[in-house]
């Protein structure tokens, strides 16, 4: 059996229980060596095969994976954070599928969910916002035409930016050529969870020149919207005035 299994953010106990398990009992692990800690590694068995995928092809994947089904070993396939999230793990998927090779998934914390942690924030703030936007900024890797940030920008929603660090100028700049005023809160959010994590508060405005004085380059999510801000208003949720199925109103 295949494992895809989301490795988490990056600290190691970030990891779910499910996907520890699967760690510890796997004869072959492939990590995406690029973002995934290699302090994981360390709860596989004595005589595991392990593999950094950094420098592999999806053909070369495959045919490891395949490997590991025919000689009967349990294979992991390492992911960092959640692998919905710009894990490349349909591809991988359907080449199994084709193979007649059975897998399943455990999902992982995403960096975005421990970025919102470390920045101590909440996307989805009463009266602010209610919807998160994930994307990227294109660069060498395109994205839909309708999903410019220029256009998704307008919709003034809770945003983060993956894969864009790299090209702060230009998202800066869509960003409010799409809606959000230069001061708008920012936040990147480099290695989250890691024991080198940085929080760096900014606004659209700012952020391009405290982001390269910074020397961050990769591994870093952008935060941006008026959840990053001060005023919101309460939840219904516990409003002592609301009535829900779990709870009368109290006054
Ligand atoms: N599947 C992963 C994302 C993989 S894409 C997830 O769910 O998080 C790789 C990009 O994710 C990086 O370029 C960076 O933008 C972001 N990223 C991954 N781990 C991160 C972390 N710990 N802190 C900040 N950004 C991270």
């Amino acid at each position: 059996m295949i494992h895809f299994v989301g490795a988490g953010p990056g600290a190691p106990d970030l990891i779910t229980l499910r996907g520890a398990r699967l760690i510890e009992e796997a004869g072959m692990i492939i990590y995406a060596g690029s973002l995934v800690n290699p302090e994981l590694l360390k709860r596989a068995k004595e005589g595991c095969e392990i593999r950094d995928s950094a420098s592999m092809t999806l053909d070369e994947v495959i045919e490891k994976l395949r490997e590991a089904h025919e000689a009967g070993v349990d294979a992991v396939r390492l992911h960092t954070g959640d692998p919905s999230i710009y894990g490349a793990i349909r591809e991988q998927m359907d080449r199994l599928k084709e193979l007649g090779i059975p897998y399943d998934i455990t999902p992982g914390v995403s960096s975005f969910c421990a970025a919102a942690a470390a920045a101590e924030a909440e996307y989805t703030l009463p009266s602010v916002s209610q919807t998160v936007i994930i994307t990227r900024m294109e660069g060498r890797t395109p994205v839909p035409e309708k999903e410019k940030i220029r256009l998704l920008a307008s919709h003034r929603a809770s945003m983060v930016l993956f894969l864009s660090t790299g090209l702060l100028d230009g998202l800066c700049a869509e960003l409010i050529m799409g809606g959000y005023p230069p001061e708008t809160k920012t936040v990147m959010v480099y290695k989250a969870s890691w024991p080198e994590q940085r929080v760096i508060r900014a606004t659209l405005a700012t952020l391009p020149l405290l982001a390269a004085d910074s020397g961050i380059k990769n591994t870093a999510l952008i935060l941006v919207g008026d959840f990053l801000g001060d005023e919101y208003e309460l939840s219904k949720l516990y409003d002592k005035h609301f009535s829900h199925g779990f709870r009368r109103a109290s006054e």
